[in-house]
Parts: C-alpha cells; structure tokens; sequence
C-alpha cells in the first residue's frame, strides 16, 4: 500500500556550512520500507530523527530530494492529485475548528471532500459509533475535554472512507485512560475496515500490539520488524544496572562477560541472555560487584529496551515515553 524506496530529504539551505564549519546533516538519509495493505506500523525515534519530516512528505507537504515514494501504486511525486482522496491525516497539532460544533466540523469535512449529504448521516453514524460522542453532537469542541477532541478529529478523518492512515503523534497530550481508549478504538476501526496505517509515537506501549515497528535515528531507518522479532533481537532477558561508576563497570562487564553488554546513560545492560540465563547472572554480578551497584533488575526485553539498544539513548525514551 505504501512503500518508501531510498528516500532522502535535506531541507533547502541545509546544506551550507555552520559557524564551526561543519555540514548539517540530510534530515532523511536512504529511507527504505514498506507497510502491506491493512497493516498498523508505528514510526519511532528521538527527537530530530526525521519522523516528522517524514509525514510531511507522506502527505503531500514537502517534496523529498530523491527517492521514491509510491501510495497503492501511484507515485507520491507525480499523482499526488490522486493519492490526496486516498489519504487520512491527523496532525499532532489540533486541525478542527474549535468554535464549531462536533457535527458542525464533520459537516465542514464531508464538504470539503464532496461527500454527497444523503450519505452524510449513515457516515457520520458509522465514525461516531465507537466515540462518547453522540450525546454532545452540538456542543463546541471547545467546551471537549483533550480526549473527546481527539475523537473528533479521528471521527473526522474517517468520514472519508481512507485508504492510508497518516498520524503524527495522535496521542500527544492526552492523560493515559483517554490514550488508551483512543488507541484501542484506533486499532478496531482500523481492523475492521482494513485501513492501512502509519503512526508516529514515542509511547512504547502503544506500540506492542501493532503488526510493525519502524525506528528512526539521525533520519536513517534503524529497524523495521514485527515488536516480536525487535524484542527477539534481545534475547529472552536483559539485566539493567544502575552502577556507582557506569563507565568503568561497562568495562569491567565486557572484561569478564560473554554477553553483549552496552552502556546508555546512567544505565549499563547486559543483553542477548538465553532461556534461564538471566538468575544466575544477576546472582553471579551481586556476588562480584556489589559495592558497586546501585539498583540491578532483570526483566524480559519490551520494546523500549529495543527502541535503548538499536538507538542508544535512554533518558530520550523515558521522558518522551510517560508523557501524561
Ligand atoms: P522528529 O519529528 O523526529 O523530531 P524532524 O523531522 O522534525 O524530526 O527533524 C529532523 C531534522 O530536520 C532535524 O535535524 C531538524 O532540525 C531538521 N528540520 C526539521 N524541520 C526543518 C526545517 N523546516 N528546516 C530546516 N531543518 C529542519
Ligand atoms: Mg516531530
């Protein structure tokens, strides 16, 4: 449905040196993936890694430099008139008018895409059955709480009918009950309708239950797999230690293990472990190095370990990963 073939962008100017002298760096370098139609990819990576650059060209915003981006088989640079009806966008910025009513604002929608109004009514019922909506159809959104106004805004996008689903951060801002509700009713409409899907998100959790994971790093596509095959990557468990000194005991580590072991942040872990191996270890490190260890855990890789080992960085994970 969507497939992104060597896709690099550096925005215009980007290219002359800094102060220092050095050349920025592209934004998107070599961008390669696919997503099957019906499929639900989550997009990851820090900040700056290129996620948004990214949805912009998707939707039609910015041109890439090279590359080559096809939506169910059109090309993104010279059928971009065709790809538009196909698509659906949620930006992470909010795009309904919060002065108009939730009807009020799916009206304006349906218009702008021409939707005949005698299909108005069964389309607005069926994009609004999963929200808690239907009671507040002529309150302004102003008056929603974050959550609801999310719902609109899904709602909104899906009056069309989309074939490919485009969203930045759709979750940002929302307090965890409303994320996850909005999430789950995502992921059933999405099924049900068979709406190819591409999401960016830092919020790991969002991310085990979908079909493919894609990670991002200084615009270069790291990893794209299903969140087993990422976690598989790991081994069956990883030991986490927050060590008094963490450089010096990543050495000593590599110095007497067999294991990979890598160093992110505050944090020194041990990965690549085999069924059963995880105990004996930890129990093996507290016995040698107790003194200095501050806190040692052994837990079984999820895919913020995943998105640690393929990028890295630890704190970027932790902060953006519980937003409220
Ligand atoms: P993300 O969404 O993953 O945080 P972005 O796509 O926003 O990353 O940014 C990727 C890189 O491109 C960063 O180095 C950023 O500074 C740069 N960048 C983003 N937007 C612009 C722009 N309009 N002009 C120049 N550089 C930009
Ligand atoms: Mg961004």
């Amino acid at each position: 449905m969507l497939q992104l073939i060597n896709v690099c962008h550096t925005y215009a100017g980007g290219r002359k040196k800094g102060k220092d002298g050095t050349v920025p760096r592209p934004a998107l370098t070599d961008v390669s993936f696919t997503v099957p139609q019906g499929e639900f990819v989550i997009l990851s990576g820090p900040n700056g890694s290129g996620k948004s650059t990214l949805f912009r060209i998707l939707c039609g915003l910015t041109l890439p430099s090279s590359g080559t981006i096809t939506v169910d088989g059109l090309d993104l640079r010279t059928q971009m008139a065709a790809i538009r009806p196909l698509l659906g966008v949620v930006f992470q910025s909010p795009a309904i008018d919060k002065q108009l009513t939730v009807i009020e604002n799916l009206r304006m929608q349906a218009d702008l895409y021409t939707l005949p109004r005698r299909e108005l009514t069964a389309r607005c019922d069926e994009v609004l059955a999963w929200t808690d909506l239907k009671e507040r159809l002529s309150q302004r959104v102003e008056t929603l709480s974050g959550g609801l106004a999310r719902q609109v805004e899904l709602a909104k996008v899906l009056l069309t009918r989309p074939k490919l689903l485009l969203l930045d951060e759709p979750t940002t801002g929302l307090d965890p009950s409303s994320r996850r509700n909005f999430l789950m009713a995502l992921r059933k409409i999405q099924k049900e309708q068979g709406i190819t899907t591409l999401m960016t998100s830092h919020i790991f959790s969002d991310a085990e239950t979908v079909d493919r994971v894609a990670i991002l790093r200084q615009g270069q596509l790291l990893a794209c797999d299903t969140p087993a095959a990422l976690k598989c990557t790991l081994g069956c468990e990883v030991v986490v230690i927050v060590p008094r000194n963490p450089e010096e005991f990543a050495r000593t580590l590599r110095d007497n293990l067999s294991y990979p072991v890598q160093l992110c942040g505050d944090e020194v872990r041990v990965e690549g472990l085999g069924l059963g191996a995880g105990v004996p270890l930890l129990e093996n490190i507290m016995d040698r190095w107790r003194g200095e260890i501050q806190t040692i855990a052994l837990k079984k890789p999820d895919l913020e370990d995943v998105f640690v080992h393929v990028t890295g960085q630890v704190e970027q994970s932790r902060s953006e990963g519980e937003q409220p």
